[in-house]
């Protein structure tokens, strides 16, 4: 009788072993053992990724792998930080060895990319559930509650394109295929800006990363640092398809987005930019009057409805 190959089944420690134990990870152990170095503190942050509720069911596991270590090292960019280790704490509802090499490989080229290698995780059955703890290093870390009156408003890249993109999926906008591609990698495979981030250090007066909308990410800046803002709403970056969208759902993208994952920062009057490789775009200046005034090219007032993202709003 022919002899029939049986795939044998992944099992738990096969599988750590296989996809997230690389050389000298020190994996194994109950515990990760971390040496700080000397004179720096450690700043961490922790994100989840939970299926329907942070990504769609149709996104690659190769961007899924990309994604989750991405919105753990903008938290770190936002705080200053060097990028050095993380843990991965991971349910899956089988074990599937296409699904695991496939994010395996978008976690390690971006985990390269920044130098931060993986000590650590969980791993366990059940609904799809991703939990990235990263850490990184710096002098101090930057915060959110350091905002002065007179201080200018920056930010990184352009915004709205990942919301854009959401747009597209729920019907609601049609867009070429190449600018679709564009919004849909900005979804899916953000670039954390953790080089600006560190560039930051001595020059920023607060940071944030644009992790669910201006209004709102802004907001946590102005609360913290007790100060109000103006922004210019032609000011803000935006890609040209984005720009050739009707003023309102312009505004939606902007303003309420979420999934940017740009950095938004404060600086003095006068202070120098770092130069970095990602374009630097003046928003706005704070302001001693409370709360975000929103102006048009004229320096009108902009009233606008919407807010941040808050997983637990009634809509
Ligand atoms: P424990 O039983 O103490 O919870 P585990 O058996 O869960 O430990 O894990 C064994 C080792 O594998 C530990 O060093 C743990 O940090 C590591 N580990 C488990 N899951 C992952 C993962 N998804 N990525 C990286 N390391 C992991
Ligand atoms: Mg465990």
């Amino acid at each position: 009788m022919p002899s029939q190959h049986v795939p044998m089944p992944l099992g738990e420690f096969e599988l750590i072993r296989r996809y997230f134990d690389r050389p000298g990870s020190g994996i194994g152990d109950d515990c990760a053992l971390l040496r700080p170095t000397p004179g720096l503190q450690w700043l961490v942050s922790t994100d989840m990724l939970v299926e329907g509720r942070h990504f769609l069911s149709t996104v690659s596991p190769q961007a899924l792998g990309h994604k989750a270590l991405a919105v753990n090292l903008s938290d770190l960019a936002a705080s200053g930080a060097t990028p050095r280790v993380f843990f991965l704490a991971l349910a899956l509802p089988r074990a599937d060895a296409a699904w695991l090499e496939a994010f395996a490989q978008g976690l390690f080229a971006l985990a390269d990319e920044h130098g931060i290698q993986l000590v650590g995780g969980d791993t366990t059955a059940g609904p799809l559930n991703l939990c990235i703890t990263a850490m990184g290093e710096a002098p101090r870390a930057i915060a959110r509650s350091g905002a002065q009156v007179g201080d200018e408003i920056w930010v990184s890249g352009e915004l709205g394109d990942a919301r854009l993109a959401l747009e597209v999926f729920r019907g609601h906008v049609a867009l070429e295929a190449e600018a679709f591609a564009a919004c849909r990698e900005r979804m899916e495979r953000p670039t954390p800006r953790v080089a600006l981030g560190q560039a930051l250090q001595g020059v920023a007066s607060s940071c944030i990363d644009l992790s669910d909308g201006l209004i709102g990410d802004l907001g946590h800046v102005l609360s913290a640092s007790g100060v109000g803002a103006t922004l210019k709403l032609d000011a803000l970056p935006r890609s040209s398809w984005l720009a050739a969208q009707a003023p309102a759902l312009q505004h939606t993208c902007l303003l309420t987005g979420g999934d940017d994952y740009e950095l938004l920062f404060t600086v003095p009057p006068g202070r120098p930019l770092p130069v970095v490789d990602v374009p630097l775009t003046r928003i706005g200046r704070i302001v001693e009057a409370p709360g975000l005034h929103l102006r048009d090219a004229q320096g009108h007032a902009v009233a606008f409805e919407g807010r941040g993202f808050d997983h637990f709003a009634s809509s």
